[in-house]
């Protein structure tokens, strides 16, 4: 049995070298492309940075871009890159052959509808999904395949119809459709096939499918090439702050901004851009101006990993509360280094041993009781200890060998933007590698800029940017999202070319949903080698449930090849945080006894998490264990329709007791499935049996409006009650 849990009951040692080399580990370099496919996650940190004021110009200063600041000189190439995110995971051919690769799912508009026949493989599969869709490889196809050494590379754009396919291939195009009928696939000569059919064919006639560079890989190719170990220079650290609300992690930010920034000489004053940069005599460090995990995992979900050390704040007077732990598992899912700073311990009822203690029981370990995590008492308050925790965080920066190199055309990321009166578009940009220069043409999410002028976070102009280095810039076309990857390109033609196409993909994009994975796609997912882990975050009503909801999941028996990990558990209604973890790190959420809140909810539509409620432990088990074996039953999704409130109750003497309600969300048919919450907590589950407008019977009742409710077999309605109003909708198992 091989199942990976945070535990809580024993404390357990963490050698060093494994929280650094999860940092530093060979990371997949995200490609340029993969910024194409992006969530719209709503990022706290723009929200707030719309929030702020408007900043007046300030006078021209030049300061040169510290292209490698840090004083530590450490050997050893590694420079942490960004994680690909997997946004999509794409359906593959389950027992076609050995080597099928995830087959891609065209966007509509470029489909022809075809007659291509594709044998069904679930009863409940939409008919219409069969000629929206390139064809893929039936499950039953067998083809006997020529062993993958042999196989020729066959540069190809997928996906391709069975015409270019075939000129590719030098065959004619009736033996394709010879050999696709033969795969119980019928199709005409413009039909599009999917990559898992392309491999199929190509191997029968003895090549592999090579990709052919899109456009914008060819435009982006600059940023593929890798660095050379000379170039690469140490570079300071990128700081985020985290912890459970009111710890002081923005006291903390102030007060080592007022004391460490605060620049007389030059009579700079700092401006919020988003982060800011702190000089010692042991180096530099970057901090990220906005606490919280939600809006690290944020960016996260949207491919930017950018910070290098998390500190973990914990007040010494109230210790490890429920967002210190899910911090902790946020910054464990992103691999990053934690620190802890134990807060306030200026107040009297400051115990930072209790807090140690509390913390060992997490994982972390105090360095000073022989573990490996640094704790440093610290107080915002009275400045007490914060030196010592800048010293701190350099020396951890060393361990984690920081490198960049300063000499190469930049990119980065986007750390906030706005509209800023009289300015424009301004954005705070954090360069990960390279030189960001004025006048230079980037690509940014989907936007083209060419830098104007550039601010670093005192408000001084600056001509140059180098790795670390936060800098507000104008002259873009619009404004980005926080967590837009940026990239220099020598060509503004190009620039402007390429942030016109990522406009239109991204108008496909929106129009299919975001697939993360889900039970259903579970066992062709784990078939593909596309998923080694199956991560999941847990949320039960009881400590009681969750431990045996754990024990449970323990006992299933997973491989070697596939690990149950559970990257986050918790007593408590699903909320925005688990779900943004959930999709950053491609993970189910499973929930026992709970619902979800409205904000989750909100997120789980927008970032197609799969959320799975059960009721019966074992349920839940076996549905896992289903999933992992590929036994599982076409999925019947709830589906949110809509919620009321129950305002009076009336006792109708011909009806019964009929719930006065208030429509606040959404609508609520008569006969659909429907929660009734009380405090939070689900009371009762059933059916709304009778639903009145006035005194007529109606079908349905939209938002904003009135109704007289009953559910089936419940009569104990209470004002202020919530119900919730579900339909089933069935999804077929894709393929
Ligand atoms: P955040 O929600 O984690 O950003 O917490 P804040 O920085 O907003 O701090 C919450 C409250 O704790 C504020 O009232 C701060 O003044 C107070 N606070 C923060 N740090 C300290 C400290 O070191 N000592 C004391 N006594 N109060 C603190």
């Amino acid at each position: 049995m091989k199942i990976k849990t945070k535990s809580k009951a024993k404390p357990k040692e963490k050698p060093i070298k494994k929280i650094k080399s999860a940092v530093v580990k060979p990371v997949k370099a995200k490609s340029p492309v993969a910024s194409k496919v992006k969530a719209k996650v709503e990022v706290k940190a723009k929200a707030k940075a719309l929030k702020s004021t408007v900043k007046k110009p300030v006078k021209s200063v030049h300061v040169a871009a510290p292209a490698s600041v840090s004083p530590v000189h450490v050997a050893g190439p590694k420079l942490p890159a960004m994680p690909k995110p997997v946004r999509e995971i794409k359906p593959v051919v389950e027992k076609a052959v050995h080597e099928v690769k995830p087959a891609v799912l065209k966007p509509a508009h470029e489909i022809k509808p075809s007659p291509a026949v594709i044998k069904p493989e679930s009863p409940v599969k939409p008919p219409v999904a069969q000629v929206s869709k390139p064809v893929v490889a039936p499950k039953e196809t067998v083809v006997a395949a020529p062993a993958a050494k042999d196989l020729k590379e066959l540069e190809l754009k997928l996906p391709i119809n069975i015409k270019d396919l075939s000129v590719k291939l030098q065959e004619k195009p009736s033996n394709l459709i010879k050999m696709l009928m033969g795969m119980k696939i019928m199709a005409g000569i413009n039909q599009v096939l999917d990559e898992s059919v392309v491999s199929l064919i190509c191997e029968k006639f003895g090549f592999k499918i090579k990709h052919a560079p899109d456009e914008e890989e060819l435009i982006l190719s600059d940023h593929q090439e890798k660095d050379t170990a000379e170039n690469l220079k140490p570079r300071s650290p990128i700081v985020t702050f985290m912890g459970h609300v009111d710890h002081g992690k923005t006291s903390l930010l102030d007060a080592i901004r007022k004391t460490k920034v605060a620049d007389k000489e030059h009579g700079g004053i700092t401006q919020h851009i988003g982060a800011y940069r702190v000089a010692l005599p042991g180096g530099v460090i970057t901090f990220l101006d906005t606490p919280g995990h939600e809006a690290f995992t944020s960016m996260r979900a949207r491919g930017a990993s950018v910070t290098d050390i998390v500190v973990l704040v914990v007040a010494a007077d109230d210790g490890v509360m429920p967002q210190t732990i899910e911090a902790v598992d946020h910054a464990k899912a992103a691999g990053v280094s934690i620190m802890v700073a134990i807060n306030k311990v200026d107040k009297p009822q400051a115990d930072p041993d209790k807090v140690k203690k509390q913390l060992a029981k997490i994982d972390l370990n105090p360095e000073d009781w022989g573990g490996k995590t640094i704790m440093v008492p610290v107080s915002a308050k009275t400045g007490q200890g914060i030196d010592n925790l800048l010293e701190m965080i350099l020396l951890e920066s060393q361990m984690l060998e920081l490198k960049a190199n300063a000499k190469r055309l930049a990119r980065g990321i986007v750390i906030e933007a706005k509209i800023s009166q009289g300015r424009g578009p301004v954005a705070t940009l954090l360069v990960q590698n390279g030189t960001l220069h004025l006048n230079e043409n980037i690509i940014v999410g989907k936007f083209y800029g060419k830098i104007r002028a550039m601010f670093n976070d005192r408000g001084q102009s600056v001509t140059a940017a180098g790795p670390a280095f936060p800098v507000e810039v104008l002259g873009l076309s619009s404004v980005p999202e926080a967590g837009d990857q940026f990239f220099v390109i020598g060509d503004e033609k190009k620039a402007k070319e390429l942030a016109q196409k990522r406009q239109e993909a991204e108008k496909q994009i929106e129009l299919k949903s975001v697939k993360k994975v889900s039970l259903e796609e579970l066992y062709t997912q784990i078939k593909a080698g596309v998923i080694k882990e199956l991560k999941l975050v847990i949320k039960a009503d009881v400590q009681g449930s969750l431990e045996a909801i754990k024990d449970v999941l323990g006992k299933i028996n997973t491989t070697e090849e596939l690990k149950i990990e559970i990257i986050h558990e918790g007593i408590g209604n699903i909320n925005s945080s688990d779900v943004v973890l959930a999709a950053a790190s491609n993970a189910l959420i499973l929930g026992f006894n709970i619902t979800s809140d409205d904000r989750a909810k909100e997120l789980i539509e927008k970032e197609g998490v799969d959320v799975r409620n059960y009721n019966i432990i074992y349920e839940l088990a076996n549905e896992v264990k289903a999933a992992l074996e590929g036994m599982l039953e076409p999925k019947i999704k709830k589906v949110f329709l809509g919620k009321a409130e129950i305002r009076k109750v009336f006792n109708l003497s011909r009806s019964g007791l009929i719930a006065g309600s208030f429509v606040t969300k959404g609508r609520l048919t008569r006969n659909c499935l429907a929660n009734l919450v009380r405090n939070g907590e689900v009371i009762f589950e059933g059916k709304v049996s009778s639903l009145k407008r006035f005194k007529d019977d109606v079908r349905d009742v939209a938002e904003g409006f009135e109704c007289g409710l009953s559910l089936g077999g419940f009569t104990d309605y209470k004002e202020g009650d919530i119900v919730e109003a579900y339909e089933l909708e069935k999804v077929a198992r894709k393929l």
